[in-house]
């Protein structure tokens, strides 16, 4: 069959023969034609992909159903894995680094000891030599954009180890998955298997790529990427105007304000303080036990705030379709010494994830009056610090300080709508199922100001195209 196809042909059937037979490639003859269609394989993965959208699962280990021996295999994975990366560094051609090799050179104080491999495998060691590559790349990329580039440095730790292949029937892979008992097994530690929560967050009928095994604290991780087919969004023809601040985080052109702070706890502090009085006792044992701890709290409180600055995100880009906002200086914020507002609430993370998440993102300039401008007349006033409602001193007009602004800024956003958007037809969403939505959140306050809400903002906006409708 293959003598009567062209060349062509022949390479889609190595692709075929790859994927579905995934076998690992050892010889150099076969290393010889895989680099010969890497270019044909990736470019027909790059098409699928272009229909799918890539999503990453966190997966955590179950620790508490881990064997001492194991807990120790995995640690010595990430010390194994930092052995190798080292090693491949220490050639100034990296390609010259051996993925076969079983012992490498540690440096132990001042003189280098040989050490074997015991944990570590060939697919490990390919996977980050690969990654080095990667990282030249990305460093020459910048390099001839004109960026400054370092050079990649030595590690003393690792705390991330790819995983490239997913095992199937009939082939081990460097991790495999078993969706129904919940666990996950990982080449390299004899294929036991490990309790894992967090696998339901995978839909069933996604494609997993690849995965990194990734060490933070005491506790492992493994971050699945998986592909799915995009799914269209629907989300309602609504538009809304979002201001940020430091007395409310966020305030909605509706009205809605948003209070929320996860500042460092007690027991962080507690033993931060311990931490500082023990600095210069020799006893180092406690000393790393205190440092654990503060690590692991520390990882608490971000996974706290990352949780709630998910469900606010996920709550706008779902209920409005044009989301305007301010593309805030947080740098100049932490100038002012509002440093310590700014990292309890994470402002910064909500603004990059508007930008990247929402339907249609509509970014106002920074240096956008929103606070002086009237939204009725359009004069400026500037108000005092203490000052929290805005009273126009030409029109009348009066409304809450930040509200007004957050008017201010969907009124600017919309602006960037092209006149055959008139196409739309807007649709009714209450500002209720928001409302219900966010006070949904655990952690955060939520305030509506019914008084100053609808009137006024349906003044304010008398000039925007007639096919707004106002929520
Ligand atoms: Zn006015």
């Amino acid at each position: 069959m293959i003598d009567l196809h062209t060349g062509k042909i022949t390479i889609n059937f190595y692709v075929f023969w790859k994927n579905y037979c995934n076998l690992f490639l050892k010889n150099d003859l076969i290393i010889l034609y895989n680099s010969m269609d890497r270019l044909t394989a990736r470019n027909l993965t790059r098409a699928k992909r272009q229909t799918q959208i890539c999503k990453v699962f966190e997966i955590k280990i179950d620790r508490s159903h881990l064997s001492k021996q194991v807990q120790q295999s995995l640690n010595n994975l990430f010390i194994e894995t930092k052995w190798f990366y080292n090693y491949c560094l220490s050639h100034n051609k990296i390609n010259d680094a051996n993925c076969m090799i079983t012992n490498v050179p540690v440096k132990v104080k001042d003189e280098f000891e040989n050490r074997d491999f015991a944990i570590l495998q060939t697919q490990h060691r390919q996977a980050i030599k690969d990654r080095i590559f990667n990282s030249l790349k990305m460093l020459s990329t910048k390099k001839k954009q004109g960026h400054k580039v370092g050079k990649l440095k030595f590690k003393s730790q690792v705390n991330s180890i790819p995983l490239r292949e997913l095992g199937g029937k009939g082939h081990t892979g460097t991790y495999r998955i078993d969706f129904e008992k919940q666990r996950i097994t990982l080449a390299g530690i004899k294929f036991k298997w490990l309790k894992v929560k967090g696998l339901n967050q995978i839909p069933k009928e996604s494609e997993i790529a690849n995965a990194v095994l990734i060490k933070k604290g005491q506790d492992f991780y493994l971050n699945i990427t998986a592909y799915q087919d995009k799914e269209i969004k629907i989300v309602p023809n609504a538009s809304i105007g979002i201001d940020f601040g430091c007395e409310s985080q966020l305030t909605f052109s509706n009205g809605i304000k948003i209070n929320f702070q996860v500042p460092e706890s007690d027991r962080l502090k507690r033993l931060s303080h311990k931490l500082s009085k023990n600095k210069n006792s020799e006893n180092s044992k406690k000393k790393n036990q205190l440092k654990l701890k503060r690590q692991k709290e520390y990882l608490h409180l971000t996974d706290k705030r990352k949780d709630i600055k998910n469900k606010i995100v996920n709550a706008i880009t779902k209920s409005y379709k044009y989301v305007s906002f301010q593309d805030e200086s947080i740098h100049a914020w932490a100038m002012s010494g509002k440093g310590k507002s700014i990292q309890y609430s994470g402002i910064g993370g909500i603004i990059s994830d508007l930008k990247n998440k929402s339907h249609t993102p509509l970014q106002v300039d920074k240096f956008f009056p929103s606070t002086q401008l009237c939204p009725q007349c359009g004069n400026k006033y500037k108000l005092s610090q203490s000052e929290r409602t805005y009273n126009c001193p030409k029109c009348g007009y009066t409304n809450d300080r930040d509200v007004k602004s957050a008017i201010c800024i969907e009124t600017e956003g919309l602006k960037q709508i092209p006149l055959d958007g008139r196409d739309y037809k807007a649709q009714e969403s209450p500002t209720s199922g928001f409302f219900d939505t966010l006070t949904a959140v655990n952690g955060i306050k939520v305030i509506k100001l019914d008084s100053v809400n609808v009137e006024s903002r349906s003044n304010a906006v008398r000039h925007r195209p007639n096919y707004w409708k106002i929520i």
